[in-house]
């Protein structure tokens, strides 16, 4: 079977205030209802207005993806009933949505590849219903009512769940690094429908897609796909059809629902909002965003893999988030050791931080203590062994990595004098192994090496120790 997958990304825009009104977005520790207006609740004769940080945040996206901006767009009234929504319509964008195009480079098993892009669209959020909050009640909340959406819809052009994923982790990591989404795919803030059908191999006609709603992780993108997939197949399988439906993921059943038959876009009675004038937008403010955008995920992933020798999947995993990505290259700058770094963070910090529930923004050792750890290491100070130690240590106290080596006497000994005698003293009392060695099994060198670690709780410098020992061992 040929899987055809598109994704549609609905992401809530970082904006101090709604789409259409001037209530605050930040609304997610307050009451229910406490950040409302006539407007984002629709009442008789409230008019809209259009907020501009909203644009400028959908001209960066624009931007970043490649898409085409359009000079003139028009908002358009969406309608249909549900209690999460007062006004009995949304306003979105329909005939005239402001990009058209543009598209996502992903990393797939047979190397890069562009997912294009139809279209992104900007709307207003819903309000939120509150199921079960008094028993047999439901209440609805209309702080999240009005907070303004980009809507971003793909091509039919991902052909596994593996490849839809990597395309939602791409785009969440534009968002994020452009500064208009938080990506928090949890609290909402990045939302995912995805559209997918099969077809027999080889087969030319389309086959009938199945809307899939409210995948909010990528572990329910790819479970509700690879479901999906297998369901359909078996329809098709024994001869049967699939119908143009919207299904849920049901995560505790481990299936997907049919929810509604699907809607087409005349049952929404789309027509254009008078109360909104067409957007017109200015050529030079659409060319001073694209100047002003960062560095992007994309070209970040090659600068690791090229300035600091990172392998691609290392590269695409430390550039995944700007957060991570700044801390890489503040901790490769510092320690002059970029493999070092990227092995700590990806290793020992990563487990630490999922230990603690903590971002790596919130991390308990900041990348000048881990670069100053890693110089340690590299100029013989402690051993990579020990240095796990202090970085647990670190990570617990929050203190230097020289004060916790001081603090635990756990300092590498290296001096020849103190580590002769160490040796002296094993050879005296394993004298059997010592004649052994001298007979031609050279293979006990690593029983003296070991002993000398053990009286040295692993102390000792390895290279120092094994010099020693060749010599003395090789004395009669
Ligand atoms: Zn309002
Ligand atoms: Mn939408």
């Amino acid at each position: 079977m040929t899987v055809i997958v598109g994704l549609e990304i609905h992401c809530q825009l970082d904006t101090a205030t709604k789409l259409f009104c001037g209530c605050s977005t930040d609304y997610r520790d307050d009451l229910p209802n406490s950040h409302v207006c006539p407007v984002c609740l629709g009442l008789p004769g409230a008019l809209p207005v259009l907020n501009g940080q909203a644009v400028a945040l959908a001209l960066r996206v624009a931007a970043s993806l490649g898409a085409g901006v359009a000079r003139r767009s028009a908002f358009a009234r969406k309608n249909y009933f549900y209690p999460d929504l007062p006004k009995g319509y949304q306003i979105s964008q329909y005939e005239l949505p402001i990009c058209l195009g543009g598209g996502i480079d992903i990393e797939t098993e047979a190397g890069a590849r562009r997912v294009r892009l139809t279209r992104i669209h900007m709307e207003e959020d819903t309000g939120k219903n509150v199921h079960d909050a008094h028993d047999d009640a439901s209440l609805v909340d209309y702080n999240r009512c009005g907070v303004p959406l980009l809507e971003i819809v793909s091509e039919p052009d991902m052909h596994s769940p593996a490849e839809a994923a990597a395309y939602l982790r791409k785009l969440r990591a534009i968002l994020q690094y452009i500064g208009v989404c938080d990506g928090n795919m949890e609290e909402g803030s990045l939302r995912c429908d995805a559209n997918v059908s099969v077809r027999p191999k080889g087969s030319e006609t389309l086959g009938t897609r199945v809307e899939i709603k409210n995948l909010n992780s990528f572990r329910f993108l790819q479970k509700a796909l690879d479901y999906e997939i297998e369901r359909q197949s078996g329809v098709l399988a024994e001869g049967g059809t699939i119908v143009q439906e919207t299904r849920l993921w049901n995560d505790a059943e481990g299936r997907t629902f049919p929810m509604r038959s699907k809607e087409e876009a005349h049952d929404y009675r789309y027509f254009p909002e008078p109360d909104l004038l067409p957007l017109k937008l200015d050529p030079a403010w659409i060319e001073g965003v694209r100047q002003g955008l960062p560095e992007l995920p994309g070209p970040r992933m090659q600068r690791f893999v090229d300035d600091y020798g990172l392998s691609v999947d290392d590269a695409l995993q430390l550039a995944a988030t700007p957060a991570a990505a700044d801390y890489f290259e503040a901790c490769a700058r510092e320690s002059k050791n970029p493999r070092a770094s990227a092995n700590w963070i990806m290793g020992d910090l990563a487990f630490v931080l999922k230990n603690s529930g903590k971002s790596i923004e919130e991390s308990p050792v900041a990348p000048a203590g881990l670069a100053a750890l890693i110089r340690t290491v590299d100029s013989g100070e402690i051993s990579g062994k020990i240095a796990k130690t202090v970085f647990e240590e670190m990570a617990r106290s929050g203190e230097a990595p020289e004060r916790v080596i001081r603090r635990l006497g756990l300092a590498q000994v290296s001096d020849e004098a103190s580590l002769a005698a160490v040796i002296d003293r094993i050879m005296e009392s394993n004298r059997k192994q010592v004649a052994e060695y001298r007979s031609g099994k050279t293979k006990v060198m690593s029983f003296f090496v070991g002993q000398v670690m053990r009286e040295t709780r692993g102390q000792a410098n390895p290279q120092v120790v094994n010099e020693l020992l060749q010599k003395k061992l090789a004395a009669d």
